[in-house]
C-alpha cells in the first residue's frame, strides 16, 4: 500500500506555522500581511478559487482584498488597477486570477505586477530567479509539491524524475525545482513519443498534463513516487491525471485527488505573501527575498 502524500494535513501544519510567524512579527511590522486578488469577469470556478484563497488568508491572519472587475474592462484600466496595488503600502502580494475572459492577454498584466509582490511567482523576473537559483517568490503549485516531498522525507537528490507537462504554470518550474534539488529530470509533453517508456524510468513522477486519467499502471515502475497535479471535475466527481486505483498498488507514495497537491497551492500563495510582508516591513530596499527567513525552506 502506497504512502499517501496528504496535502490537506501538511497545509494545515503550514498554516499553523504561518500564523505563529505572523503573530511574532506583527508588533514590529505594525500591520498584518496583505494579499490582493484581482478577478476579472465572472468565471464561476474562479469565484470559488478566489473565495477559498480569502478564507485561507483569514485563517492565518493575512488581510485579503478582492478587486473584482467586469469582463469588458479595457486592458488599460486593468493596468491602472495593478499599478494602484503595486503602490499600496498595505499590499504585500498581488495575484491575478486566471483564466482571464476570452480576448484578454494575461502576459502584459502579469508583467506589470511588482516582482516583489508577485504572490504567484509567475513574473518573468521571478521565473528567471528560479532558473538561476536566486531567492524569490516561487510558483505555488510546484513549490507545494516540493514541500510535500520534503515533509515525507522524499529527497529528489540523485533520483530520476520525470515531469509530464511543460506549462509555465506547473511543468517548467516543477522541472527546475526538481533539478535544483539534484534530481536528474526529463520533461514530457504532448509531442513526446512513447510516453510510457519514459515515465517507467521515473523514480519520482509528477503528472501535470491536464488530461483526466491519462496515466495508469503501464506508465509506472514499481516503487515510484507519483504526484498527480491534475484536477478535473467529471460526472463521477473529482479526478486527476492518474488512474489512482491502478497506480496506488504499484507506487511507494502517491498524492490523492482531491486532498493532495491542491491544498498546497493555496498554502504556498500564503507563504509567498508572508515572506514578502516580512521583507517589506524590514525597511529599506525590498530587493530579492532573503534566504535566512524563517520560511526560506519553503522556497525551493
Ligand atoms: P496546461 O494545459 O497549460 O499544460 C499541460 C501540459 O501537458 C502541456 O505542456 C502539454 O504539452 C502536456 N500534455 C498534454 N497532453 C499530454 C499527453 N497526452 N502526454 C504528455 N504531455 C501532455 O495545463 P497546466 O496549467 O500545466 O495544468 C495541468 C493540470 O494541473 C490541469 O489539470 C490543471 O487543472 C491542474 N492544476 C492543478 C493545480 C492544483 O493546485 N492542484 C494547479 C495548477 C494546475
Amino acid at each position: 500500500m502506497a504512502l499517501r502524500l496528504d496535502g490537506r494535513q501538511l497545509a494545515a501544519e503550514l498554516e499553523n506555522r504561518l500564523r505563529s510567524v505572523i503573530s511574532e512579527r506583527l508588533e514590529r511590522a505594525a500591520r498584518p500581511p496583505g494579499l490582493a486578488v484581482l478577478r476579472v469577469g465572472d468565471d464561476p470556478a474562479s469565484g470559488v478559487y478566489v473565495a477559498n484563497k480569502a478564507k485561507a488568508c483569514a485563517r492565518v491572519g493575512i488581510h485579503s482584498l478582492v478587486r473584482h472587475l467586469g469582463a469588458a474592462t479595457p486592458p488599460a484600466q486593468l493596468l491602472t488597477a495593478i499599478a494602484a496595488l503595486n503602490a499600496d503600502p498595505a499590499v504585500d502580494g498581488i495575484l491575478l486570477q486566471l483564466p482571464l475572459p476570452a480576448g484578454l492577454d494575461e502576459s502584459p498584466l502579469l508583467a506589470a505586477i511588482d516582482p516583489a509582490k508577485d504572490a504567484d511567482g509567475l513574473h518573468t523576473l521571478n521565473l528567471g530567479r528560479l532558473l538561476k537559483g536566486e531567492p524569490g517568490p516561487r510558483s505555488c503549485t510546484p513549490a507545494g509539491v516540493m514541500a510535500l516531498l520534503a515533509r515525507h522525507g522524499i529527497d529528489p537528490a540523485g533520483r530520476r524524475a520525470v515531469v509530464v507537462g511543460r506549462s509555465i504554470l506547473v511543468g517548467q518550474p516543477m522541472a527546475l525545482m526538481l533539478q535544483a534539488a539534484d534530481a536528474t529530470v526529463s520533461v514530457a509533453h504532448s509531442r513526446t513519443r512513447e510516453l510510457a517508456a519514459l515515465t517507467r524510468q521515473a523514480e519520482i513522477l509528477v503528472v501535470a498534463a491536464g488530461r483526466p486519467r491519462l496515466l495508469g499502471a503501464e506508465h509506472i515502475s514499481p516503487g515510484a513516487v507519483v504526484v498527480d497535479v491534475g484536477i478535473h471535475r467529471l460526472e463521477g466527481g473529482l479526478c486527476g491525471d492518474v488512474r489512482f486505483e491502478e497506480v496506488e498498488p504499484l507506487a511507494s507514495a502517491i498524492t490523492p485527488v482531491p486532498g493532495g497537491v491542491g491544498p498546497m497551492t493555496v498554502t504556498m500563495l500564503l507563504v509567498n505573501t508572508v515572506v514578502s510582508w516580512w521583507k517589506r516591513t524590514e525597511g529599506g530596499d525590498p530587493g530579492p527575498l532573503c534566504q535566512d527567513h524563517p520560511l526560506a525552506d519553503l522556497l525551493p
